[in-house]
């Protein structure tokens, strides 16, 4: 546990040009970085080295070391993130991944520019993504549109996951207790401490409501509020309350927009958030839901 060096390669800044922010996270900020030889851009994660004296801060060690094993056994999966290269210096880790110039899932939602058949396809693309993280053993734990982002700029730019470093491996019967991941997204079953894959289903539910509904299932009561003034003005709801809700309240299926959606739709949500883990399909289960199926004929068929 003493050491001050994580044996990553040295000479990022001879490989790579730093340019403009994309965003901030707990151990620093992420940059388009310009590769010098082929002016290909990527993004890099650069996370300032925490030190408690001449040795780095055993916290920092675990949570990078684990971030970097998650993207090295995620990586070939098709809607995740890759990994290229890990270098560090004296101050900082640099993870040099892919790029993606579309921006956060959130910030779609926003602008509310969801009817039945885009939201069809972000549900379709987010529960694919857990499928192949559950199918390579990993339980996300922190599914939330903010850890969704597009590629590129187009309207039909493919979503891909960033950010694994509460994702923690688990064996097909095995349980996890510990409580991990973003108050609102959590699933009951989470919340009561015995949780496996399928708390990220519920998750994926939540988000499907979410972009469906413009509000957020577990939250405002009075349906006015709309999500972009709930992020940044997030009433004074104790997680408490919110945890009751996810355990208690009945979901509104009646407010508008519910009653102009199709059945088949809210079918799929009310699935997704069935609070019994056992009654709740598998994301493999969920993607052949007939409200997905149909929705990816159409935009097939659309060309
Ligand atoms: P942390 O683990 O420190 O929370 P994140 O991985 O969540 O950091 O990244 C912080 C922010 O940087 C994200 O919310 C996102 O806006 C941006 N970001 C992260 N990865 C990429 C990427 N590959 N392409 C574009 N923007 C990114
Ligand atoms: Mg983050």
């Amino acid at each position: 546990t003493k050491m001050d060096h994580f044996g990553f390669a040295h000479g990022f800044h001879n490989k790579y040009t730093v340019n403009e922010i994309l965003g901030c996270g707990t151990f620093g900020c992420v940059h388009v970085a310009t590769h010098k030889e082929t002016g290909e851009r990527f993004a890099v994660k650069v996370a300032v080295k925490r030190r408690m004296g001449n040795y780095l801060q055993h916290d920092f060690v675990k949570r990078i070391q684990h971030e970097v094993d998650m993207y090295n056994h995620l990586g070939k999966s098709l809607n995740v993130v890759h990994m290229y290269d890990v270098f560090e210096d004296d101050k900082h880790v640099y993870l040099v991944m892919d790029l993606c110039s579309g921006g956060e899932l959130w910030g779609r939602i926003k602008r509310g520019q969801f009817n039945e058949q885009n939201a069809a396809r972000i549900i379709s693309e987010i529960l694919r993504t857990i499928a192949q993280c559950h199918t390579r053993g990993v339980v996300v734990r922190d599914v939330k549109p903010e850890n969704f982002l597009f590629q590129d700029e187009s309207p039909s730019s493919p979503l891909k996951m960033i950010d694994f470093g509460i994702a923690e491996y688990c064996a097909p019967h095995q349980q996890l207790h510990d409580r991990a991941g973003t108050a609102l997204y959590c699933a009951p079953e989470l919340l009561r401490g015995n949780y496996s894959f399928k708390a990220d289903v519920w998750s994926a539910g939540v988000i499907a409501y979410e972009l469906i509904a413009d509000r957020m299932p577990f939250e405002d009561d009075d349906g006015e509020m709309l999500v972009s003034s709930l992020r940044t003005t997030r009433r004074n709801l104790s997680n408490k309350d919110i945890f009751h809700a996810i355990l208690y309240r009945p979901l509104d299926f009646e407010r508008p927009p519910w009653p102009s959606i199709s059945d088949s739709a809210k079918d799929l949500v009310q699935r997704l958030l069935t609070r019994n883990p056992d009654e709740r399909p598998t994301a493999l289960e969920a993607l052949h839901h007939s409200w997905l199926e149909s929705a990816a004929g159409h935009a097939s068929g659309a060309g």
